[in-house]
């Protein structure tokens, strides 16, 4: 049996590990919509909880930024 686990999330605080995967999240803007698409995330094989890489944050965090920052003009 082979899972698809990764070292990217370490364990998950109910010692579950997280499996690797990529979903789309969509940015609510008031502006325009915004979907960044595959962003890597780890869901727990245990208790289903979710995490993300810390490179997603940013990058989503830099997105959402961008647009207040144009929405504070
Ligand atoms: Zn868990």
């Amino acid at each position: 049996m082979t899972e698809t686990t990764s070292v990217w999330y370490g364990r998950c605080p109910c010692g579950g590990a997280y499996r690797d995967r990529s979903i789309d999240v969509p940015i609510r803007s008031t502006t325009f919509p915004l979907v960044i698409t595959d962003v890597g995330q780890g869901s727990c094989l245990l208790c289903d909880s979710r995490v993300y890489k810390a490179s997603t944050l940013l990058m989503v965090e830099a997105s959402t930024t961008e647009e207040s920052l144009k929405l504070r003009r």
